[in-house]
């Protein structure tokens, strides 16, 4: 099928209108961050359900689902030996409540599967760890893996260096959707930088205390719309986004933006919806950052209706002046694909297969289908403005939003009118057995989300 005169009406529409960046600074700044369970977010997802009705997408919904939500309160960092000193320090989401004071260890420079093989040992110990690996160490290793490798090895509190140098103050939840068992909180590089320098000389000692309410059970919602051109049971797009952010920003990159693509893309899309021959759904998900909640109960959810779906594009940050990225999560029979779509613009992106289960796409890849993470790669003259205070409208690039939502609504025809689609939707085994091979059950079933 031809869809190069509906691609160029779609294409045209996003680059005429200043929507997308007008779109990122209003959602920005009237609801501030959009943490799951708060008001922030409650309106954001009305702002954003009531824009999908704006433009004229059908079946609009909000979608429930109940979770924990999480509310800051005060942490303190306190160094007692060989000096006296209070370290600026941000509670990282889901941590335990508690006081702790013990000795500190640096673990900045072992692997995490070594927490508990240290010649001293961290049990009991206040674990200093680094969102770094140490050198040589190839693997990516999240936040919560190293947490709950610090638990599993009975360290008694968690100390994270989680950004770059700045005194930056890195936030990021420890668990997925559950309190946590040790009191997790982050400090900056410089920080870190001189309790290793103290470290060095002999024992220090710090007291680590986590202030707050309990997590209280809430109801949360994902927002949903959709748009055809009256073929309301052919194979279905879904374009994804997380709509949540962090507490301490309004988390413009991570991830307004790629919330803003796919609203942008749809936008255009409706414009030529009685000529569209795809049928494509906008799923904006609440919960991401508390572990990914909102999309599991989607799929959870949706469970009966996923074969029809044939392929989810998840954006998340994806509006940087970095190179567009398509990161085809482990599905390498869509990279010829992806990659001559991107050739017959020459356009400048990178695709690859690189695979993350740390964004709403996971829950779609682990019950088989087809699914890609969009973002933006590199961080030219930001200082990796994602989960800290430094994450706002100013990092983001209009040009890069309106390409990013031109890529997303042009693959969305592309994929959704393909005649010859060339990935199946996988059985359990084979999912299973690939995520075995890619060297992530051990990370899985740490974080308790190994299905099978
Ligand atoms: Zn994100």
């Amino acid at each position: 099928m031809d869809t190069t005169a509906l691609e160029k009406a779609v294409l045209g529409e996003i680059w005429s209108a200043p929507t997308a960046y007008r779109n990122l600074v209003e959602l920005c700044d009237r609801f501030g961050p959009r943490f799951a369970g708060t008001d922030g977010y409650r309106g954001a997802a009305q702002w954003v359900r009531d824009r999908l009705i704006d433009y004229g997408m059908i079946d609009v919904h909000l979608e429930p689902f109940e979770h924990l939500a999480w509310e800051r309160g005060p942490a303190a960092v306190q160094a007692i030996q060989p000096y006296s000193a209070n370290i600026p320090g941000l509670t990282l989401p889901l941590s335990a409540r508690g006081v702790v004071e013990a000795e500190l260890l640096d673990l900045r420079g072992t692997a995490p599967e070594d927490y508990g093989k240290e010649p001293a040992g961290v049990q009991g110990k206040v674990a200093l760890v680094s969102n770094r690996n140490p050198p040589g160490y190839q693997r990516g290793v999240h936040r919560k893996e190293r947490y709950l490798r610090a638990v599993q090895a009975g360290a008694a509190g968690f100390l994270f260096e989680g950004s770059g140098p700045g005194q930056q103050l890195a936030t990021g939840s420890v668990t997925n959707g559950e309190e946590g068992q040790i009191p997790a909180v982050s400090i900056s590089a410089e920080s870190a930088d001189m309790l290793g320098r103290w470290l060095d000389k002999g024992t220090v000692q710090v007291r680590v205390s986590v202030d707050g309410k309990a997590p209280r059970k809430v109801v949360g919602h994902n927002v949903v719309g959709e748009v055809h051109g009256g073929a309301s049971d052919g194979p279905l797009v879904i374009l994804c986004g997380h709509l949540d952010s962090h507490d301490i920003a309004c988390g413009a990159n991570d991830n307004a933006s790629g919330s803003i693509c796919v609203l942008e893309a749809v936008r255009a899309l409706s414009a030529v919806r009685p000529e569209l021959p795809a049928r494509v759904r906008a799923v904006l998900f609440g919960g991401e950052e508390l572990g990914l909640l909102g999309s599991t109960h989607y799929v959870k959810e949706h469970a009966a209706s996923l074969d029809r779906v044939r392929m989810v594009l998840n954006a998340d940050v994806a509006g940087t002046a970095g190179r567009f990225s398509i990161s085809l999560q482990d599905w390498p029979e869509l990279v010829d694909l992806m990659r001559d779509e991107l050739r017959t613009i020459e356009w400048e992106g990178q695709v690859g297969t690189a695979f993350t289960p740390h964004s709403d796409h996971f829950p779609f890849v682990m019950a088989g289908l087809p699914a890609a993470m969009i973002g933006s790669a590199g961080w030219p003259g930001v200082l990796g403005a994602v989960h800290n205070a430094s994450d706002t409208p100013d990092k983001v690039s209009a040009l890069r939003l309106q390409a990013t939502a031109a890529a997303l609504a042009r693959l969305a025809i592309r994929v959704g009118c393909s005649e010859a689609w060339p990935a199946e939707r996988r059985a359990p085994e084979e999912v299973a057995e690939r995520l075995v091979a890619l060297g992530l059950e051990p990370e899985l079933r740490l974080e308790n989300r190994w299905l099978f």
